[in-house]
């Protein structure tokens, strides 16, 4: 019998919601196949946040480096700005556990409408740097109250950033279609983006057996609309990645359904594995939120963990469910989060 312990941090909304439904799932996943998932349940996040005034405590980060993997619901809250969201949990894990890619797999799922004209069929992994480039905290405002007010800030590229973050994304591509496509714009960004290309040109070049396409990212996001079937794996900075992951996960259908694995690769600190979306107030406490990006995110974490195989049965149940369509109203149905959760374990279990 394997364990593995488990930060669960459920978070705020939704994340309330689809957590124990997803936890149901990969227990039932797990149960005979020689595995245990130890949960240790947090309860930090934006109600945390008004009662202790921060969103985790000062030892959170040590509690979580003693566990193997952190689960994620989503944290945020109407009352609660973006930036304490983002700077008082997110960030600071992801810097803590060195967690320096941020893989987004998205595809398309039968019977699910997509927003892009002729449902086109959508298998495309992004690969985002998690941890530097354009999201540094280099900057800072100044003459303020006067009219020459200006604000600056730097993107930071480190050779060694690049490369890992390049070499990662070939290893994704050695497995898949080995096409990488790197999004950069080198043409109007002339410092930091060619070094991007040239390294990872150099990452590319070492492999040998990968073909390196690197396109500009303002061509790549009508292409990824346009075109999605000729992409296979995107390796983009911080803030390219990022938009781009919401741009293609987005016409795809809903949101519910996209996970999302922030890795420290090397397993040296636990990884993070959420759904994409939010805490989504609109709808929390109606108990129809999609649960599947979370399930999926689970999936991903058993994958990390070492169990690909139990990783592959938990997909194909869900997409089989989602293909029935057995889902929730956001993609067109009646079912309910937790209806959802049982139906992919009833299909667990008829696969077995
Ligand atoms: P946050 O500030 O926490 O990021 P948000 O409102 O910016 O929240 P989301 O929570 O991702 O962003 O919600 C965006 C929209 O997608 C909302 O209308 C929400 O209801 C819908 N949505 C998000 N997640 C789900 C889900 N799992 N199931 C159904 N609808 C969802
Ligand atoms: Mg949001």
């Amino acid at each position: 019998m394997t364990t593995h312990t488990i930060s669960v941090l459920a978070g705020d909304g939704i994340g309330l919601e689809v957590m124990p439904v997803a936890i149901e799932v990969l227990d039932a996943a797990t149960r005979d196949a020689g595995v245990r998932l130890d949960w240790r349940v947090q309860d930090w996040g934006s109600d945390y946040y008004r009662a202790h005034g921060t969103m985790m405590p000062a030892d959170a980060i040590e509690t979580m480096a003693a566990t193997d993997a952190i689960f994620l619901g989503a944290v945020g809250h109407p009352d609660v700005s973006d930036v304490e969201t983002l700077w008082g949990m997110l960030i600071p894990i992801r810097r803590a556990f060195d967690q320096y890619v941020n893989l987004r797999p998205v595809r398309s799922f039968a019977g699910v409408r997509s927003s892009l004209a002729g449902d086109p069929e959508i298998d495309v992994v992004i690969v985002r740097e998690n941890v530097e480039g354009e999201y540094s905290a280099v900057g800072g405002r100044s003459y303020q109250g006067t009219p020459h007010e200006a604000a600056y800030q730097q993107s930071l590229f480190t050779r060694h950033g690049i490369e890992r973050i390049a070499t990662y994304a070939v290893e994704v591509a050695s497995g898949r279609r080995k096409h990488l496509v790197s999004a950069t714009k080198s043409n109007g960004i002339i410092h930091t983006m060619p070094f991007w290309d040239e390294v990872v040109a150099e990452v590319v070049d070492r492999a040998g057996d990968i073909e390196l396409e690197s396109v500009l990212i303002d061509a790549l996001a009508a292409r990824a609309v346009r075109s999605p079937q000729s992409l296979d794996v995107i390796v983009a900075s911080n803030l390219f990645g990022d938009i781009l992951s919401d741009l293609v996960a987005g016409a795809v259908g809903s949101i519910g359904i996209a996970p999302s694995a922030n890795l420290n690769p090397a397993g040296e600190h636990p990884s993070m594995f959420e759904p994409v979306h939010g805490s989504a107030p609109d709808i929390a406490g109606r108990g129809i939120a999609n649960p599947v990006g979370q399930i999926w995110a689970g999936a991903m974490m058993l994958r990390h963990l070492g169990h690909p195989q139990i990783a592959d049965q938990i997909e194909a149940a869900f997409t089989a469910v989602v293909e029935r369509g057995e889902v929730t109203p956001d993609l067109g149905g009646t079912l309910s989060t937790r209806e959802v959760g049982a139906a992919v374990i009833a299909e667990l279990a008829a696969q077995r």
